[in-house]
């Protein structure tokens, strides 16, 4: 039985909160980065290419630089071209009163859309709004949601025309959606800015009563948000982890005392939260 009056006492409590969202928190508020849908929305990718899903798809090896942003205007439009989903518009009621903080692994831009302040939300591994040079010969990011639409809306056979394609303004050569996924992703400037502000976030809350709410974090890049949140709770006395995550949902033995599990999907917890 999970103690939601609790979970809602202590987040009232809380002097500062800092959000972790992961994937976990996209898929409850559905956002499909999975198989489910991927035959029906883009059969032209599954019969020319053998895809399955947005994740793996996005490593495919194309031939053309036409072929590949045909792709990637595809891939954008469907994760980045939604509006805030109701899921991250309950977790913004939930903390808009608090002093907040948030760190994701996301790139699909649903914080910013549901109303939280640009300025408390670092998206550590880049998004998918914007692009960079390929091979990071500079640390400058471009906007490319005009471009993945025009790149839409002239695509033909899953080719966009070549005068659409970017290239590097300094060095020519091709251009890459600004993911973490290689050694040549850029942190721009806003992402150093960012990361200083969340440090310093940390910093100036860490022996205040800090709630870590942990949402939909797994494995796939633990040391970013998983561990360091289990570490701040064993090592600050007045910090306490919410962690919910329907798949990954356990506990270190330390720290069992300062935190609450939650063993539900990230929209079911917002929703249950909000209700009391
Ligand atoms: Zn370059």
């Amino acid at each position: 039985m999970i103690d939601y009056l609790k979970i809602k006492e202590v987040i009232e409590d809380a002097d500062a909160i800092v959000i972790g969202a992961g994937a976990g928190l996209s898929t409850a508020a559905g956002i499909n980065y999975g198989e489910k849908d991927f035959k029906d929305k883009f059969p032209e990718l599954v019969e020319k290419y053998g895809m399955t899903d947005m994740y793996t798809s996005s490593f495919y090896k194309f031939k053309t630089e036409e072929e590949r942003w045909s792709y990637w205007a595809k891939h954008i439009n469907y994760l980045y071209n939604v509006k805030a989903t109701q899921c991250y518009k309950n977790l913004y009621e939930l903390v808009k009163n608090k002093n907040y903080f948030v760190i994701t692994t996301n790139v699909d831009g649903q914080f910013l859309k549901a109303g939280f302040d640009k300025e408390r939300v670092f998206e550590v591994q880049g998004s998918l709004s914007k692009i960079q040079c390929s091979v990071g010969c500079h640390n400058i990011l471009y906007n490319d949601l005009e471009l993945v639409d025009k790149m839409i809306k002239q695509d033909k056979n899953c080719k966009i025309p070549s005068y659409l394609v970017p290239y590097c303004p300094r060095c020519g050569e091709s251009m890459e959606v600004n993911l973490r996924k290689d050694a040549f992703f850029v942190e721009d400037k806003n992402w150093h800015m960012l990361n200083n502000r969340y440090e310093k976030f940390i910093e100036n809350n860490k022996n205040k009563k800090l709630v870590l709410l942990e949402l939909g974090v797994g494995f796939n890049t633990p040391g970013i948000i998983r561990f360091p949140f289990e570490t701040m709770t064993l090592k600050y006395k007045d910090v306490y982890l919410i962690r919910v995550n329907n798949k990954f949902c356990d506990l270190a033995y330390e720290i069992q005392d300062k935190a609450i599990l939650v063993n539900d999907d990230c929209n079911k917890f917002l929703n249950n939260i909000l209700e009391i």
